[in-house]
């Protein structure tokens, strides 16, 4: 950098530790929003089918930001995972979330753990620690991990994913088909269910080919014994097409937006009654 001349390189150099700097205030004020209890949870419902009966919630994490107003997890989990903090947000947030999914013991509970917290060496005790605390039931318990979780060449992985599930824990393999190799994970690996990505489904009006490639990774989840579910509904078009198939689950905004714990009930009455 310095054979481009002493102005360019005080130039990046500024720039960039600006960006770092910005970074570690950042990373800072999640610290802080960790043990201040600034960061909330809300639920988003997975129905049956056809809509009427709510099965499952997933836990879907905010930053209330004292002055920045709400901030996107999109934007601060990847800081959550540069700096480490993921392994204690995701811990906060499987505590509230089993706390607040007491009040549904008839519905099942979601929740996403990082890949870096699921390779964590103690997540499985801790994981134990928090269901024994809260009393919660392990088999309404499933997390939601992306491929990513096995990019790694690591055996202890698969390891990891089976003593988990020894617990009565399911696991479900998240945004399913945005990867590049999501067919060689479902032969390695044993998820319990599928999460088809979003992508799929905003694809149908659009794609011809669209519901000839849902309609096949549905069958194919089925085939291999797992629970389907198809994210990012937000039509009635894109929920009757899947009314006609296997899927066992489905979640998106046509269902319901995610909402805070007190109004879950509300929104069981209302998909009843449609
Ligand atoms: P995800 O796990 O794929 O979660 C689904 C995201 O899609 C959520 O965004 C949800 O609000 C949004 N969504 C739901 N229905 C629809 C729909 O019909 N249309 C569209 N366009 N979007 C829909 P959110 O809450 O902003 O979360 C973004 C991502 O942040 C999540 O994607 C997940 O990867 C991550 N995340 C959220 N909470 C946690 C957490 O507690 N721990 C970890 N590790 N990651 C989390
Ligand atoms: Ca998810
Ligand atoms: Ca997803
Ligand atoms: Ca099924």
């Amino acid at each position: 950098a310095k054979a481009n001349g002493r102005g360019r390189h005080t130039f990046f150099t500024t720039a960039m530790e600006e960006q770092v700097r910005a970074r570690e205030n950042l990373a800072r004020e999640l610290r802080r929003a960790i043990d201040h209890d600034q960061l909330s949870l809300v639920y988003q419902p997975q129905t049956t089918i056809n809509g009427r009966k709510v099965l499952a919630v997933e836990a879907l994490v905010r930053w209330n930001h004292p002055t920045r107003g709400q901030i996107s997890p999109a934007s601060f989990i990847p800081l959550a995972e540069e700096t480490g903090l993921i392994n204690d947000l995701g811990l906060w947030v499987l505590r509230r979330a089993c706390r607040d999914a007491a009040r549904w013991p008839h519905l099942k509970l979601a929740v996403n753990i990082s890949p870096i917290q699921f390779r964590h060496p103690q997540f499985i005790e801790r994981l134990a620690s928090i269901l024994s605390a809260t009393g919660f039931n392990p088999h309404r318990l499933e997390i939601e991990v992306t491929e990513n979780v096995f990019s790694h060449e690591d055996p202890l992985v698969l390891q990891m994913l089976q003593r988990v599930q020894q617990k009565g824990i399911r696991v479900a393999l998240d945004d399913f088909g945005t990867g590049y190799s999501s067919l060689s994970y479902l032969r390695q690996f044993p998820f319990d269910t599928l999460k088809i990505d979003r992508g799929f489904i905003a694809g149908l009006e659009t794609s011809p080919h669209a519901s000839a490639i849902l309609g096949t990774i549905i069958n194919l989840g089925e085939a291999l014994g797992m629970s389907v579910v198809a994210e990012g509904i937000e039509t009635e078009h894109q929920a009757s097409f899947l009314r006609l198939t296997n899927c066992d689950r489905l979640q998106g905004y046509y269902l319901s937006r995610p909402v805070p714990a007190d109004e879950i009930g509300d929104v069981e009455i209302r998909l009843a009654r449609q």
